[in-house]
């Protein structure tokens, strides 16, 4: 008899702790410990505050992404609608999710016991080149990333094909605008036209409207983030990247910081893009993270707080 009732609570905990079973309160690794800059100036040219990019190179100079912790303060009142589509091509958003994006720092937070030893995978300025040679490989390493995708990528039939099949394949397609322009030098109605007009492409393509949005460069604005949100749309920078620079533009050298540079920590949420190089070195970046104890976040694990509570 209590053999039983322990038996059972045993199963209830294995299955509240999700797949892995590991209770970890080390969250927090990188929550408030660097200057917030809410709205601050930072400006598409100067960025490096508290940005963990390589303390190697000129972070100045990607030609790309571009770092800033824009920081959105809090996620709450967010009225996500998850309607819409009825097709059962995957479940479109986590039940119940287990991880939050830290907005200040884009790192993800585990939501009570879930596994804190997570890195998450983001790969944008999708479909380009190697978006889908990627995702295969991502596929047969069974594990996830979010494909950040610009509407410039998806003009042709081909392209939308590429697109339509990564999701399918069971990737998540994050928002990361129409033409890829800093949004802090766009009208509020130009911003509106770069981030819903995606979202309205996207669905029109996989059935799904994105759940995440990642800026151009990481510049946020007020007005994007505010409606960001109302689109249910998680925000998210990242907490380091190097295939933008040149010393990284290379398989070897990429898949050696990916996994070695001081900034790998529980929640690190890792940019990566469309490029050769990447593609290259992706396998190898995967199972070095792994061999480093982390987890692949599966990125359909990620909702905001207020997913998780019951209100109202
Ligand atoms: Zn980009």
């Amino acid at each position: 008899m209590k053999k039983w009732i322990l038996s059972a609570s045993l199963l209830l905990l294995l299955v509240a702790c999700g797949q892995n079973g590991q209770v970890e309160n080390e969250q927090n690794s990188s929550s408030e410990n660097q200057a917030e800059e809410n709205d601050s100036v930072v400006e598409e040219d100067e960025k490096e505050k508290d940005v963990p990019v390589s303390n190697t190179e000129d972070p100045k100079k990607e030609p790309e992404e571009e770092e800033v912790a824009d920081s959105e303060e809090d996620q709450n009142e967010k009225e996500k609608e998850d309607s819409g589509n009825e097709d059962q091509v995957q479940e479109p958003s986590p039940e119940e999710p287990q991880y939050v994006v830290n907005p200040t720092t884009s790192a993800l937070e585990p939501i009570g016991d879930a596994n804190s030893e997570v890195v998450l995978l983001t790969i944008d300025d999708a479909p380009d080149w190697y978006a889908l040679e990627m995702a295969t490989t991502l596929k047969e390493l069974g594990v996830k990333a979010i494909f950040f995708v610009n509407g410039h990528f998806l003009e042709t039939e081909e392209e939308q094909g590429v697109l339509k099949t990564i999701y399918e394949m069971g990737f998540p397609i994050g928002n990361h605008t129409m033409t890829h322009k800093s949004l802090r030098q766009l009208t509020e109605e130009e911003q509106y036209e770069e981030i819903v007009l995606l979202s309205d492409r996207v669905e029109e393509i996989t059935g799904e409207r994105p759940r995440f949005f990642r800026a151009p460069f990481g510049t946020n604005t007020d007005y994007a983030l505010e409606l960001v949100k109302q689109e249910g749309m998680i925000a998210m920078n990242w907490t380091y990247g190097y295939d933008w620079e040149t010393d990284y533009m290379d398989a070897e050298a990429l898949a050696d910081i990916m996994v070695n540079t001081e900034f790998l920590n529980s929640g690190a949420n890792l940019l990566m893009h469309d490029r050769e190089w990447t593609k290259d070195a992706l396998s190898d970046i995967v199972k070095g993270l792994q061999g480093k104890g982390y987890e692949i976040l599966d990125p359909d694990l990620i909702g905001t707080e207020d997913d998780s509570v019951e209100t109202e």
